[in-house]
């Protein structure tokens, strides 16, 4: 979307918003106090602050919730507010809905749980409290990868394995200026190429977890599975909680199996969370390497528009909004992102949080990336291939 009223593009949605909440008494209330209403309200910055927890079970009602009361059902419908149904189960949702409806509330009185984090938390956190939350922010440490792997979305298959990583103080440096404008962000991912390879990553680690895990819902490191993580990493993971998500190429790889199970087994055994992928998850063809639009900035706008990526990129102090466009980019030699991000030094104030927050979900002086011109976006779903086929190295 391109910049109309660069610092106000959120202005007429925040209205919007507030008038819900005034209809309310100004007051927001999560239904469901389970472990995942618990899950929601870890989520949320300390600054912003809910009424109450709802649930229909008379045994929790009147407990506390970090300081936050369970009331019952009946005593929501006297005294009201905004509801965020904080249940993850769909069926169990499916039913809280219905249960709203049948006492004569409307879709504008209440919201699931992923409508509220995604769009009208974000924007209360930024109008009401002045701070910018940022769903996912990836740190790429290094390029070069254990794996070669077909249609990589960084291009990481065609990097040698003697390029330079990226420098100590260059990593904390980017995660410094991150920090400086974001005050909240959901995940914050270490990637590679493989992170593992990346040999200073226990001191970027600690470093990240030390000075900003307060301001991070998640701290995740990826990984191919191919590389046993030392004690030395698994030892500051497990101190900072860190998830490890180990991607999963073993159905068009089977010989690599027998390594992955004993990456997993050893960070599961040191007692680190570990988010394991299913085998038979596929890829989407972001068409790098067959797509060209020609420079027909239609398009490329339509493609941008479609796009619904989540993987936002710090690198120094430059904020790129798709990781895929600057890697690829770079790695694969189309040399065309070179503008395509925001200078997170030229920003400042509250009308700096407003910008970044801005560009961070799709803003900016064009409307869309230059990558956009080669590849698929939101067309992606139509090119299905298998997860991490090998290229001849
Ligand atoms: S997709 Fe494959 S080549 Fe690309 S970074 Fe991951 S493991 Fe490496
Ligand atoms: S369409 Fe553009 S923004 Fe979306 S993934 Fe492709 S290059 Fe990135």
């Amino acid at each position: 979307m391109k910049w109309n009223n660069i610092g106000h593009e959120y202005d007429d949605v925040f209205e919007e918003y507030k008038r819900v909440l005034e209809k309310h008494n100004n007051r927001i209330v999560f239904f469901g106090a389970g472990n995942y209403g618990k899950k929601c309200l870890r989520r949320l910055h300390a600054d912003f602050i809910i009424d109450a927890f709802v649930d229909n079970d008379k045994s929790k009602e009147g407990q506390y919730i970090n300081e936050i009361k369970v009331i019952s059902y009946e005593e929501y419908l006297k005294s009201d507010g905004y509801i965020v149904i904080t249940v993850k189960n769909p069926e169990n949702r499916k039913a809280l809905i219905e249960q709203l409806l049948s006492d004569g509330k409307t879709e504008s009185d209440f919201a699931e749980w992923d409508f509220f984090f995604d769009k009208i938390y974000p924007v209360l956190l930024l109008y009401m409290y002045e701070k910018v939350y940022v769903p996912v922010v990836e740190l790429s440490l290094t390029e070069r990868c254990t794996l070669k792997c077909k249609k990589c979305a960084h291009g990481c298959g065609y990097v040698p394995m003697n390029m330079a990583d990226m420098g100590v103080d260059a990593a904390e440096q980017s995660i410094d200026t991150l920090f400086r404008h974001l005050d909240r962000v959901g995940n914050f991912y270490l990637i590679g190429g493989e992170t593992l390879l990346y040999k200073n990553l226990p001191i970027v680690l600690e470093y990240a977890g030390n000075t900003y895990r307060d301001h991070m819902e998640n701290l995740m490191v990826s990984t191919n599975g191919t590389i046993i993580p030392s004690d030395e990493i698994l030892e500051i993971a497990k101190r900072f909680n860190v998830m490890f998500n180990v991607s999963n190429y073993t159905k068009a790889n089977p010989n690599l199996t027998e390594l992955r199970n004993k990456v997993i087994d050893r960070i599961v055994s040191f007692g680190c969370r570990c988010n394991q992928f299913e085998q038979d998850r596929d890829w989407m063809d972001y068409g790098f390497d067959f797509v060209d639009r020609k420079g027909n900035v239609d398009e490329m706008t339509r493609v941008f528009d479609g796009c619904d990526t989540l993987c936002r990129e710090i690198r120094g102090s430059r904020f790129y909004y798709c990781i895929q466009a600057r890697a690829v980019s770079e790695n694969m030699h189309f040399n065309v992102s070179e503008d395509d991000y925001l200078d997170l030094d030229k920003l400042s104030g509250l009308e700096g949080k407003r910008i970044f927050f801005e560009y961070a979900n799709g803003f900016s002086e064009k409307g869309y990336i230059d990558m956009c011109n080669y590849c698929n976006g939101a067309d992606c779903k139509d090119y299905i291939i298998p997860a991490g086929e090998q290229m001849p190295r």
